[in-house]
């Protein structure tokens, strides 16, 4: 084929794989939001036939041939064509590398193991999982010694969710964390003036006026709602079918002040990436993040750093003592800050606050890069997981639900997730270092409700690069250095210390 016409006609093919991935998520976001309980059998053969004709299209030999033709020519293409020539081509390889034989194989056995960890779970026995995991770690180093690596198995299944990271780059980062923050931790529960919950906190909040509140906050911060929509779930997600149709959920509760806002705010930053790659990406892979620790320094980002800051709650105060009459006249701006950033340290990682949650994160990728490495049986998951949690948290796990059976990563089979929330707290603090030299009234800004000019900046420097650059090439160009720990502990010690007068 004439290689101008191979990268059109590869073009057209990969949107109509995007077209058929899109309609695989409005099927599933209609799952989590719509559909009635009945609908779920008939909904997974739909899905079904979506992903496998999605999967089909894409990693039919047709399109590597078409790869090859267009690579042939690249040179003549502008530097957009070839960005999205070059990640075509990257996702292509790492497809083809795993064979559909083996793609059954893995996803029976992630079936099975998720049904038996909701089981194991539910009664709090973790031997009920023991097989499952065992099947999956198993399955995990095939497909690590499919894909290829260099150095540890781990590193191979680890670029599925952050890539060009490595283990060897993570290990010093997390040692560093773990010792820093398990001490800061530690000075904040032994410190005099964190204090009781204040009787406040325990009212009732209309659940109608907390959903106004976080429509207003979305609106504040720049969510397009013409272009996206926020609805109910059970757990909150972001999913996007388009630049112009991005969807976010929250859940509301009478008894919890906070819950239903940080949610908004969290996958409304998200939404906001979402919502602003390049028009011309549309449809295109280069049209989504590079990583998802990426994707997450920018919910993380506006809900931590932003929606927990006190010029945040400075602002919103006045609003909210209209929205809750006589609820909050005597709560002052300050009593919301500190309560938006009480430390609780917690068994389950969903809980926890900032000043903990790395530590959660920290002991997984232990464990995990442990189990693949061959270094930890299954068997000793419970044990292992309880030592390291009486070692960072200073807690005691009195059963494997509130312990190595809380979260469902492992039991979908994915090993290399963890780290990216972790990496998602430093690259948002090296972002918002460098934003806060940028714009020297930033918070200012934020303290009159003004969000335009962060957005701004996160638009240029990181949403618009979609795929174009890596995680760590992102953050080197936006802030002049590798992924490193200084800017969030910087930002955690100073934020906790004034907090709890350390
Ligand atoms: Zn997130």
């Amino acid at each position: 084929m004439n290689p101008a016409h191979a990268f059109e006609t590869l073009h057209l093919r990969m949107l109509d794989v995007g077209h058929l991935r899109a309609a695989s998520a409005v099927l599933d976001w209609d799952q989590e939001v719509n559909m009635p309980p009945a609908g779920g059998p008939a909904r997974g053969r739909q899905l079904a036939t979506l992903n496998a004709h999605a999967h089909a299209l894409f990693s039919a030999s047709e399109t590597g041939n078409l790869i090859n033709d267009a690579l042939a020519a690249r040179d003549h293409l502008g530097p957009d064509r070839q960005a999205l020539l070059d990640e075509i081509a990257y996702d292509y390889n790492r497809a083809v590398r795993i064979p559909e034989t083996f793609v059954r194989r893995f996803s029976e056995a992630r079936s099975a193991a998720y049904q038996a960890w909701l089981d194991a779970r539910r009664r709090s026995d973790f031997s009920m999982f023991l097989p499952h995991l065992d099947a999956l770690v198993v399955l995990n180093r095939e497909k690590a010694a499919l894909l290829g690596y260099s150095d540890t198995p781990y590193d191979a299944l680890l670029e599925d969710y952050e890539r060009g990271m490595t283990s060897a780059q993570l290990k010093p980062i997390f040692d560093l964390l773990a010792q820093r923050q398990s001490a800061l931790a530690a000075r904040t529960s032994a410190s005099s003036s964190a204090g009781a919950e204040p009787g406040w906190l325990g009212q009732r909040w209309d659940t109608a006026r907390q959903w106004e509140f976080t429509e207003q906050v979305l609106r504040d911060m720049g969510f397009d709602f013409n272009a996206g929509r926020q609805d109910r779930s059970a757990h909150p997600f972001t999913t996007n079918f388009s630049i112009h149709d991005v969807r976010i959920t929250t859940r509301l509760t009478e008894e919890d002040f906070f819950s239903a806002l940080f949610s908004s705010i969290h996958e409304g930053g998200h939404a906001l990436y979402e919502q602003g790659y390049r028009e011309e990406d549309e449809g295109t892979v280069l049209a989504s993040a590079p990583s998802l620790g990426m994707h997450e320094s920018q919910s993380r980002l506006w809900e931590n750093m932003i929606g927990r800051s006190l010029p945040f709650w400075n602002h919103y105060l006045p609003y909210l003592r209209k929205q809750y009459p006589g609820q909050l006249d005597r709560v002052g701006a300050e009593d919301l800050f500190r309560e938006a950033n009480r430390v609780r340290t917690s068994l389950i990682r969903v809980e926890a606050d900032e000043c903990t949650y790395n530590l959660h994160v920290i002991l997984r990728f232990e464990l995990e890069t442990a189990l693949i490495e061959g270094r930890l049986e299954a068997a000793d998951v419970p044990g292992a997981w309880n030592e390291k949690v009486r070692q960072y948290l200073g807690l005691e796990v009195p059963d494997d639900a509130s312990g190595c059976l809380q979260d469902i990563h492992w039991s979908h089979g994915s090993f290399g997730y963890f780290p990216t929330y972790a990496l998602g707290n430093l690259y948002s603090a090296q972002l918002l270092a460098t934003m806060e030299a940028a714009i020297p009234d930033l918070w200012d800004q934020v303290n009159e409700g003004v969000f335009g000019p962060c957005l701004c900046w996160l638009r240029e420097h990181v949403h618009r690069v979609g795929r174009r650059e890596t995680a760590v090439e992102i953050l080197r160009d936006a802030t002049g250095k590798e992924p490193d720990t200084d800017a969030f502990l910087e930002y955690l010690e100073s934020k906790y210390s004034a907090l709890y007068n350390l």
